[in-house]
């Protein structure tokens, strides 16, 4: 079955104003419609590689044939990605997380601020495209970043990290661009007040 663009889980100027209405049309009915489509486009005609559930398909890179490999880790990390930002994101969100997640960010950052500084750090030191994320690596919290749209699952050979993701945050110019332009540190900052917790401790 083909891959299909999930829809928003919130109307798209929900995150006003810190990530606003056109921004989010933009990213979610044109970038990630184009990382499904072409991801589409590449798979078909694999019958094997297209039953797969997307989270199999990018754990998995290897498995996919060198001539499509590239489309797929790009389109289908993308597909991935987003995916799951929308769902990590919302109104009526921000605050800090609680309970055994609050923890276990206390524990492997020193305190809530450290983590969002050092979360803040690597969306910023990410050169060009990318992602940072916050990752349950083997139980330990770790904050990593990836190129493009790699993502943790892939694996350290490919992602150049590895782990469960807890938390991203797309710092792709796309993502921020019409807001708040060249300031990626003050749109990384704003990240923290659409962050739902709830759902971040689901992922942990
Ligand atoms: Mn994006």
């Amino acid at each position: 079955m083909a891959h299909e663009l999930p829809p928003l889980p919130y109307p798209s100027d929900a995150l006003e104003p810190h990530i606003d209405k056109a921004t989010m049309e933009i990213h979610h009915g044109k970038h990630h419609k184009a990382y499904v489509d072409n991801l589409n486009k590449a798979l078909a005609g694999n019958a094997a590689l297209e039953a797969k559930s997307i989270c199999d398909l990018i754990k998995d890179l290897a498995s996919v044939p060198e001539n499509i490999r590239g489309p797929v880790r790009n389109n289908g990390g993308g597909h991935w990605n987003h995916s799951f930002f929308w769902k990590t994101i919302g109104p009526k969100a921000g605050g800090a997380p609680t309970g055994k997640l609050a923890e276990a960010i206390n524990s492997a950052f020193g305190s809530f601020a450290d983590f969002q500084a050092k979360f803040e750090a690597g969306g910023v030191g990410r050169f060009g495209s990318g992602w940072v994320w916050l990752v349950s690596n083997n139980g330990k919290l770790e904050i990593v970043s990836t190129a493009n749209q790699d993502n943790p699952c892939m694996g350290k050979a490919i992602a150049g990290c590895e782990g469960k993701p807890l938390l991203g945050c797309d710092v792709w110019e796309h993502a921020y661009y019409l807001k708040y332009q060249n300031r990626r540190a003050d749109y990384l900052k704003a990240f923290w007040n659409v962050v739902n917790w709830n759902e971040v401790a689901k992922n942990f």
